[in-house]
């Protein structure tokens, strides 16, 4: 528990002080260190300070201070003895077991990467977590951590993988989410991880880091493409330099992880001589006021969650966010008044010093020299304090080819005209690939699942049990799980195309075309995504800074088609088209691109207002992903897929079988026109006519509204069990390809209604995760209901046309 919490009369050991560097020192000086005994001796609920006895003297600790110690206390004790088997040897709750237990206990490290995107930080994650890996998602907050536990040279570590940041400002949700974990859950190492092959800006966001003052922890990662670029780093005299260890690491590999956890529990355990405080030094000129708000910052007592230099920078800097927090601990507001008269003074005075600077150079200065606002001043600052340090250990190969091959790569795929065709091309194989070589263990588990209700078929007597195994359960599940092989060839190909860097370029193409549209070329990569799945792909808009953009891009997602309603197209697609399959897909996917565009650029002007700010696009080098990483991106999104099948699907082929068998008739004639499902479907059916749609079809796209996999198998379930053919259908024999329920619906509809449901589908309401994501990541309810009604009001619309304008012409 912590200090904080123990009761008056009561006595604790001491495992571990968190917090940050002088504040922690400050309470370790007191004597709080891991084995110590405490007894708290006055601890009212309302009483702050509270009195403890510590090494036979009295102190007192403020409430705020003593809930950055952990301690481990005779109650807690009792309990771990009963429940762990590591401590059974130690019979009774005595003082040397408690001490035991704290220093098991303080034997638990824990660790949060931090890093550019695309720096390694996932793999060398992977790497160190291995299988015991486990993927959470937070609920209350809006970016995903990954947390893993393992056991390293006797040591318990949790390390938490958190989303690639270029600095700690607080623009983007990433940047706000990095630096609140820092502060909040005050990690006992923060693991900067830091790009190799790219010094100068990876080392801006550890120089944002120093100021913080956490104890850090370097891996010096891409360290193979360090050294095959021929450039020369001396490591020991950097790390003296930004006074943490460095340790040089492959991720691609793991050479180098062992060291680096070797390292981290030596600093974890002060016995790391590399480690010192220092301060990145920003400059006589901007020192003085980052000392001088510091000062106001520590009489208001603002030292005790975060380091008040760290916060006066910030402030300096006009961060909204930590403006918020100051404000609400300093009513009279004086600290920001301070901050804004210091601001003032800066930029005045900084015009007074360019012009100084200008006539001592010789120079005649006659117009108004620009003025350097203080923000940017410490931007520089912070670049200068990188470059001098590289300079004095960094040599750069200016003949390195290391990435000579991205520039080749790039000369064609970012090409002003090549570059769309070659995107065109990869489209079009990862589709072709998706449907054509997912054909043929389609037909294996196809195969499987018709054997399967077979078998229950000649095995049980006939009634509501054979059926709801046979006709729901089988073929619901059957007819969705059938398309696992096309889900993930499809994410095999989008995970090689953003692990290998491709995906940035596709987006970088599309940048101006995107622009035109009122979006980004960065919305492009979560639209790309949106063919896998709808919901991660609108948690992907994370990305995108500028909030217009990134609501436009989450309006006009659901038109990406997500491979939930691959089901669907491949049955309609096989019943009719089955000729220029690969055709009318692209085409369908092309369409909805088409659609998301128009939408947005529609949206941009009626719906969303506001200006789009520009930003720049990064382009990493291409690297060739590790088949292992891609294997396991591409299982990640599948496991998805069938943990859905499990649960949501399963459900819904359930009720959806019952809406369809009951209420029972004798006749299985008049059963089908009479079941439930019939009447839901007969009733919306008028207002689905003008699209084409009977009631089977109307009732199929209606349950789809949970998930669209569900289309699927409700067509199925309802043309199985409702189709007069259905029973003589049993002897046919199935012709090669064609499967039974493309057999009955090819009997059942005509190509123009089935074309016109292909349009549906495509257009109409994403799944209710989709929604509900649309909710959280806009925060508003509003734009999850806005993006139902346009989707269903579009595809209405869009069917309508396609359906009667084709009746016209056949
Ligand atoms: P993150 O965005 O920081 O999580 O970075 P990732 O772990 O996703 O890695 C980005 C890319 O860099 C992937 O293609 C990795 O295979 C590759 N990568 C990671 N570490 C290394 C390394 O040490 N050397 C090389 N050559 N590539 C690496
Ligand atoms: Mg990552």
């Amino acid at each position: 528990m912590l200090l904080s919490e123990l009761q008056t009369g009561t006595k604790g050991v001491v495992v571990r002080v968190s917090g940050h560097g002088a504040f922690r020192k400050r309470i370790i000086e007191m004597g709080f260190i891991k084995g110590v005994t405490v007894e708290a001796i006055l601890n009212a609920p309302l009483n702050d300070p509270i009195k403890y006895r510590i090494l036979n003297f009295e102190v007192s600790l403020r409430r705020s201070d003593a809930e950055k110690v952990e301690i481990v206390t005779m109650e807690e004790a009792e309990k771990e003895i009963v429940d762990h088997d590591d401590f059974k040897s130690l019979e009774a709750p005595s003082h040397t077991a408690l001490q035991h237990i704290a220093e098991h206990r303080s034997k638990t490290i824990n660790v949060a990467l931090v890093g550019n995107p695309n720096c390694g930080k996932t793999s060398i994650f992977n790497i160190a977590a291995h299988a015991h890996e486990r993927v959470g998602n937070y609920s209350g907050v809006t970016v995903d951590e990954k947390v893993g536990t393992f056991e390293h040279g006797g040591y318990t570590f949790h390390l938490v993988d958190l989303p690639g940041t270029y600095s700690l400002s607080a623009y983007s949700p990433e940047e706000l989410y990095v630096r609140k974990h820092i502060i909040e859950k005050s990690p006992d190492i923060i693991l900067n991880v830091v790009d190799g092959s790219n010094l100068e800006r990876n080392l801006y966001l550890t120089s944002q880091l120093i100021d913080m003052d956490i104890t850090m922890v370097m891996a010096l990662n891409m360290y193979d493409e360090l050294q095959r670029s021929g450039d020369r780093l001396d490591i020991e005299q950097l790390s003296t330099l930004l006074g943490m260890p460095i340790v040089p690491t492959t991720g691609r590999n793991g050479n180098g992880i062992d060291q680096l956890f070797d390292k981290i529990i030596e600093v974890f355990e002060g016995r790391d001589k590399k480690t010192r405080h220092i301060h990145v030094n920003h400059g006589k000129e901007l020192e003085r006021p980052i000392k001088q708000l510091r000062t106001e910052l520590y009489e208001h007592g603002f030292s005790d969650t975060l380091s008040t230099r760290f916060l006066s920078i910030k402030l300096l800097e006009n961060d909204k966010q930590l403006e918020q927090y100051v404000r609400e601990h300093d009513p009279d507001g004086s600290v920001l008044k301070m901050r804004d008269h210091i601001a003032t003074e800066y930029k005045k005075s900084s015009g007074r010093r360019l012009v100084d600077k200008d006539i001592s150079k010789g120079h005649q200065v006659t117009v108004e020299p620009e003025r350097q606002d203080i923000e940017s001043a410490i931007t520089d600052a912070k670049y200068a304090f990188v470059r001098g340090a590289l300079a004095e250990c960094y040599e750069k190969n200016e003949k390195s080819t290391l990435h000579a091959h991205t520039d080749k790569i790039d000369a064609v795929v970012t090409h002003r005209w090549l570059g769309y065709p070659v995107f065109l091309i990869f489209m079009f194989i990862t589709f072709f690939c998706t449907f054509a070589i997912g054909q043929y263990p389609m037909d294996w588990i196809e195969a499987l699942f018709n054997w399967m209700g077979d078998l229950v078929n000649s095995n049980m007597s006939e009634g509501p049990l054979r059926s709801l195994l046979a006709d729901g359960i089988i073929a619901g599940v059957g007819s969705v799980i059938v398309f696992l092989p096309n889900i993930l060839i499809l994410y095999l190909f989008i995970s090689f195309m953003e692990d290998s860097g491709y995906m940035a370029r596709a987006a970088f193409i599309m940048d101006k075309l995107m622009h035109k549209m009122g979006l980004h070329g960065k919305s492009f990569i979560p639209m790309i995504m949106g063919f896998g799945c709808n919901v991660p792909a609108i948690m992907a808009t994370r990305t995108i800074e500028d909030r217009k953009s990134r609501l436009l891009t989450m309006l006009v997602i659901p038109m990406m088609s997500c491979s939930a309603r691959i089901p669907v197209y491949v049955i309609l697609v096989s019943a009719f088209f089955s000729h220029y399959a690969a055709l009318v897909l692209t085409g369908l996917y092309l369409l909805g691109m088409i659609m998301a565009v128009v939408m947005a650029k529609i949206f941009s002007r009626f719906v969303v207002k506001g200006d789009s700010l520009p930003f720049v696009m990064e382009l990493p080098p291409y690297r060739m992903p590790t088949a292992k990483a891609v294997l396991r991106h591409t299982w990640e999104k599948g496991k998805e897929y069938l943990k859905k099948m499990g649960t949501i699907i399963l459900a819904a082929s359930i009720i959806v079988w019952a809406l369809s068998y009951f209420p029972t008739h004798e006749d299985r004639k008049t059963q089908a026109e009479n079941s439930f499902m019939a009447k839901i479907g007969k009733t919306i059916e008028p207002v689905m006519e003008p699209c084409g749609f009977d009631w089977k079809q109307s009732v199929s796209l209606l349950s789809g509204i949970f998930a669209k996999e569900v289309v699927a198998s409700t067509m199925t379930v309802v043309y199985a069990t409702n189709s007069e053919e259905a029973e003589q259908l049993e002897d046919f024999e199935d012709e090669a390809n064609e499967s039974r329920i493309s057999q009955l619906i090819n009997n059942n509809m005509t190509p123009l209604s089935a074309a016109s449901m292909l349009l549906f589908i495509l257009l109409y309401m994403p799944c209710l995760s989709t929604i509900i994501a649309i909710k959280n990541e806009s925060g508003k309810w509003k734009w999850a209901f806005f993006t139902m009604a346009y989707t269903i009001g579009l595809a209405w619309i869009a069917s309508t046309l396609l359906f009667q304008i084709g009746s016209l012409i056949i």
